[in-house]
């Protein structure tokens, strides 16, 4: 296999990637980077997202750009926002070591006039999404007569998305000695018309989809409200008796506290991270092999060895940051020639990022409800009464006992015998699931309104659940506005310290040496104990319980909606979360 070292790529574009994890070029990159860097032809790659295209034709793409010239050079049309914003952070960070280079992305919904700015400015790369693009040229105000390479991303994407006119129009502005690179998971006859029309004599360049995961994995995913997870879980593991396999959660913590909830909770489950010893380890993955424990809750990173051929189930508690590890995590069911069933439990604003993993793995998710209370029952009834039907008699060792069980039992009836047998084993269900609330999420994305709806089960709610208005705990932060804390880093501080993107939080109030904030009391150990040690600018963090009435105000914002974007300003001190999404790119490190 040939090595990115010898592909003729520039030292300083080696040492960004290597620096970004790439050790071995994938089978499109392989095929690609030396064919366009011998001789730049238009190349058309039947290839999907995760094949490491982007690298394919970014890492070339730099090469061959001519940085003293603060003209757009490379153009690279793709059909979303988030491809396009995707695309122009990837192509900048293999660019690392290029600080010449400039790479802006241009799209819709996002202010123009400061996109106008930034081309103004002199750039060398758009990365663009066409109808943006086209409004752009409408109004002369991006010039792309001197575009040397034309990538067109997820080409059957852009027409189905009605691009098509947009893109003709951008093609038009293009000098015709351009390079066309198209790329395309499918190849409908629309786009083989484009590469007919606007290619000159295309190579052609096909890639399977790399570890896309077994064949015989149905993956599947429920959606609830993310204070429901754990409820949904359970349901998950009652409605499949004999299930067998991993949940997936993304931090140690977050393995532990599940692990810890499901054995109190009765579960046959043992946690697997790597915060314990080899020895223990071991010990773990001996009882979990030889079917000691049925359910394993693990990190991606510690269940990277695990090798158990019938697993039945892998659940995937939290959606891991990207493809490769959802591809993974599937990837210990359905082994051996058995068909596995891969589930994910989301909350309401992820199905995006299951359409992604949709896109990445090239498989289609199946959404499926939350097992009813209901539905449990019946299941676990009938698994009942298989194990009573099939259950291996010892008619030796309990002959001495039947005598005075039969007198014992004399007065019952044969149907009464059933009922009280059944009822013996079965009664916590019932109990249990008896009125259980639908813990389905709807369509919409009417989150608010509904999350404080009543009606839970006894069970859950002596387990400490509760409505969104009650239930939060305020902590004192000693770092505040002038040390130049923002809402937006109180956020970042508290995913970060419980290890949970979802952890519910409330009210923020921000004074000049301090602040408070509220979150979710199920989160507050964790908070407690984890925030120790983290620094902001300097100063080490430090949380406290606050006791009512000693702070007033009324100074208090409401939570951004912006939780995705985070500063990441926060340097954990002693620890850090293993797997956890908010500094990605220290972290990542993917292989082909
Ligand atoms: P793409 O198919 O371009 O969307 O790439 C999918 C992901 O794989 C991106 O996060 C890339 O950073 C990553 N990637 C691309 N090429 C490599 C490589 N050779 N080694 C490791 N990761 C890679």
């Amino acid at each position: 296999m040939m090595q990115f070292n010898e592909m003729g790529l520039d030292p300083r574009i080696l040492k960004g990637i290597q620096e970004m994890g790439f050790e071995q070029p994938s089978p499109i990159q392989e095929q690609f980077i030396p064919l366009f860097l011998k001789k730049p032809t238009d190349i058309v790659g039947l290839a999907q997202t995760g094949t490491g295209k982007t690298a394919a034709f970014g890492l070339p793409m730099l090469q061959v750009i001519d940085p003293k010239n603060r003209v757009p050079q490379a153009l690279i049309i793709s059909p979303t926002r988030e491809l396009c914003v995707q695309i122009a952070r990837e192509i900048s960070d293999y660019a690392k070591y290029l600080p010449d280079i400039s790479i802006v992305p241009i799209y819709g919904g996002a202010d123009i006039g400061a996109q106008v700015t930034a081309l103004r400015k002199g750039v060398h790369i758009i990365a663009a999404t066409p109808g943006r693009l086209h409004d752009m040229i409408r109004k002369n105000k991006v010039d792309l007569s001197q575009v040397s390479i034309l990538v067109l991303d997820e080409a059957d994407e852009m027409l189905n998305m009605g691009f098509q006119e947009d893109v003709d129009a951008i093609l038009e502005k293009t000098p015709k000695t351009k390079n066309t690179l198209l790329f395309s998971a499918t190849m409908p006859k629309e786009i083989a018309a484009i590469a007919k029309n606007y290619m000159t004599n295309p190579i052609e360049i096909a890639v399977g989809k790399k570890g896309s995961g077994a064949e015989n994995v149905e993956h599947i995913y429920h959606m609830v409200h993310a204070k429901d997870r754990y409820s949904a879980l359970k349901r998950v593991m009652d409605f499949v008796p004999d299930i067998y396999g991993i949940v997936f959660c993304r931090t140690r913590m977050e393995t532990n506290e599940i692990a810890s909830q499901l054995i109190q909770d009765g579960y046959s489950a043992e946690a697997l991270h790597g915060d314990l010893s080899q020895a223990q380890r071991d010990y773990v993955m001996e009882k979990f092999r030889t079917k000691g424990v049925q359910m394993l809750i693990a990190t991606d990173v510690a269940a990277r060895g695990i090798d158990v051929n019938d697993l039945t189930h892998i659940i995937n508690y939290n959606l891991p940051d990207d493809i490769e590890n959802y591809t993974h995590r599937s990837g210990r069911t359905g082994r051996a020639g058995k068909s596995g069933i891969s589930i994910s439990i989301i909350h309401m604003k992820e199905q995006g990022r299951i359409r992604m993993i949709e896109k990445g793995i090239g498989k289609k998710f199946l959404r499926q409800p939350v097992p009813t209370g209901k539905v449990i029952c019946e299941k676990q009834l009938m698994y009942l009464i298989d194990k009573l039907e099939t259950v291996t008699i010892n008619e030796e060792q309990i002959e001495p006992f039947l005598p005075s069980v039969y007198t014992k039992l004399e007065a019952l009836s044969k149907e009464d015998l059933i009922k009280h047998f059944v009822s013996l084993e079965f009664n916590r269900f019932i109990e249990y699931y008896g009125n259980t609330p639908d813990l389905n999420a709807p369509d919409t994305h009417d989150i608010r309104g509904r999350e404080g709806r009543d009606g839970r089960d006894g069970r859950e709610s002596r387990d400490g659940r509760r409505n969104s208005s009650e239930g939060l705990t305020q902590f004192r932060l000693n770092v505040g506005l002038s040390q130049g804390l923002i809402p937006k880093d109180i956020i970042t501080f508290v995913i970060d310290a419980t290890g949970s993107r979802n952890v519910e939080i409330g009210k923020i109030e921000l004074f000049k040496s301090h602040a408070l904030v509220e979150i979710d009391s199920q989160a507050a150990n964790a908070f407690l104990k984890n925030s120790r040690g983290m620094n902001f600018r300097g100063s080490f963090f430090d949380a406290e319980v606050n006791n009512p009435g000693r702070d007033g105000g009324d100074r208090g914002y409401d939570r951004s909606g912006d939780r995705g974007d985070r500063g990441g300003r926060f340097d954990r001190g002693f620890r850090k979360p293993e797997g956890g999404g908010e500094f990605k790119r220290r972290d990542r490190k993917k292989r082909f």
